[in-house]
């Protein structure tokens, strides 16, 4: 029993927010969640799912012209926008609609509007309801920044992309991390002109060295525009519409639409964090320990609002993870070794452990094997495109502490081969499996 309106107050329900609520609710909690926008959160509603349902879409067009090789005669094949973004909404709104289902089959009470922190165990609903609970759990997730230069207005983010009433002729995408690869992939697809701009000399920072030139030379070689080293100055919209962006290194370049995707911030602003005591890091984040606690006993956070890694599985983990601590009288922590990652590039990139660099820093006896081949479909197709997948060993056992792949379906390869890695598997390993022939994956186990 209790003397609070609830066990449980979470805000935003996003993917943290929804796992955290209904194992909590499973556990017997009585527990409510606002969600001021959309349920489902960024994953579901402008994320992963209709970036991934974009990225099917466009490489229709890609299929479109190998398949002539394959015998298909695909003359008169036309692309609508439309038709794709019509459908992928309305997928996504069936997904919303099964978030809000599952959240109710497990009895756990939806406000549909914003709520802010008033106290260690209160809440207020913007529409001025106070709530109290036992424990609060900010799961509010993360914004698209916007930088602060003159015009930036002018650009859109990820949150808008889904929506264009029309694809534009020209895209300009700032950025050289996950969101503006996969843009630059599915817009050079439906033949939009684009332009990848980014400040540093790299793109894809955290990714292998050799993977992400992979990926700049087969963009280049697909028309995609690749500029480093280049910072924006300001924008400027012209009487026609269009956008003139001024760089710093004098550079202009005309646009018809530009897609901020320069990272994503910890949206914990105006939340009333601050002003019951919360600790936040200079980057917005909400600071909390292993266990998702924060400073405050009753404050709890999960998921890109903490900015420890902003994916959506660990949000996920993280969630359950706090729902079987506080409710489930079963105290447990995210590990968060060995986390595989993909970019839904054109080609994807999947990852898993450490890259090279990595490696050579931590370890001394590092070696490199590796499998640069042809996609037996590209060989057909006649497209001159190379996969490269990489592993990274260390120790005389070599043990696989890395594994790197470009090319054709390269994430859902990586999921089962991450399992190897993470369980701590050697190069030996790998090459007394059989391989599956003839498949893509086989080469992880024939690498020289
Ligand atoms: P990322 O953090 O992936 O990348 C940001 C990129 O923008 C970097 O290349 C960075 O360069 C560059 N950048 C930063 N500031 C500027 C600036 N002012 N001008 C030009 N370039 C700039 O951010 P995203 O927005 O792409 O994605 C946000 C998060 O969402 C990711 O961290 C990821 O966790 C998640 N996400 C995951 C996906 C997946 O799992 N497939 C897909 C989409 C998003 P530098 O490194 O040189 O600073």
């Amino acid at each position: 029993m209790t003397d609070y309106d609830y066990d449980l107050f979470v805000i935003g329900a996003g993917s943290g927010g929804v796992r955290a609520s209904r194992i909590s609710a499973a556990h017997g909690a009585k527990v409510a969640i606002a969600e001021e926008h959309r349920v489902g959160g960024t994953c579901v509603i402008r994320g992963c799912v209709p970036k991934k349902l974009l990225v099917y879409g466009a490489h229709f067009a890609q299929d479109m012209v190998d398949a002539k090789r394959f015998g298909w005669n695909t003359e008169g094949a036309t692309f609508d926008w439309e038709t794709l973004r019509d459908n992928v909404a309305a997928e996504v709104n069936r997904l919303e609609g099964l978030y809000g289902q599952t959240l109710g089959n497990n009895n756990v009470e939806i406000f549909r509007e914003r709520a802010i922190v008033t106290g260690p165990n209160s809440v207020q609903l913007v529409s001025g309801r106070e709530i109290t609970a036992a424990h609060i759990l900010v799961a509010t997730g993360a914004w698209p920044s916007v930088p602060d230069i003159p015009g930036a207005g002018y650009g859109i983010t990820s949150n808008e992309v889904f929506s264009l009433p029309a694809l534009p002729t020209r895209a300009v995408i700032a950025g050289g991390g996950y969101i503006a690869n996969e843009f630059a992939g599915i817009f050079n697809e439906l033949g939009v002109d684009v332009t990848l701009v980014t400040h540093g000399d790299r793109i894809l920072r955290s990714y292998d060295d050799e993977i992400v030139d992979r990926l700049v030379d087969t963009s280049r070689h697909k028309g995609i525009d690749i500029r480093l080293n280049t910072a924006f100055e300001s924008i400027t919209k012209r009487d026609d519409g269009s956008l003139l962006i001024q760089c710093k290194n004098g550079e202009q370049i005309e646009t018809d639409l530009l897609l901020w995707a320069i990272g994503r911030t910890p949206h914990s602003k105006a939340l009333g964090l601050e002003e019951v005591g919360v600790d936040l890091a200079n980057d917005g984040s909400v600071k909390v320990g292993d266990d998702n606690r924060t400073n405050v006993p009753s404050i709890y956070a999960v998921g890109d609002v903490t900015n420890r890694v902003q994916l959506t599985p660990i949000a996920i983990r993280e969630g359950h993870a706090f729902a079987d601590t506080v409710f489930g009288n079963n105290p447990r922590t995210v590990n968060y070794d060995c986390i595989p990652t993909a970019v839904f590039s054109n080609p994807p990139i999947g990852s898993v452990g450490m890259t090279e660099a990595e490696a050579r820093a931590k370890h001394q006896d590092v070696k490199i094997y590796k499998s640069d081949f042809r996609a037996m479909k590209n060989v057909l197709a006649d497209r001159n495109e190379r996969a490269l997948y990489k592993m990274v060993v260390a120790g005389a056992e070599e043990k696989v502490v890395g594994l790197h792949l470009i090319g054709p379906d390269s994430g859902e390869i990586m999921q089962a081969a991450a399992i190897a890695v993470k369980a701590g598997l050697t190069k030996q390993d790998f090459d007394d499996t059989v391989a599956l022939h003839p498949s893509m994956a086989e080469e992880l186990v024939l690498m020289k």
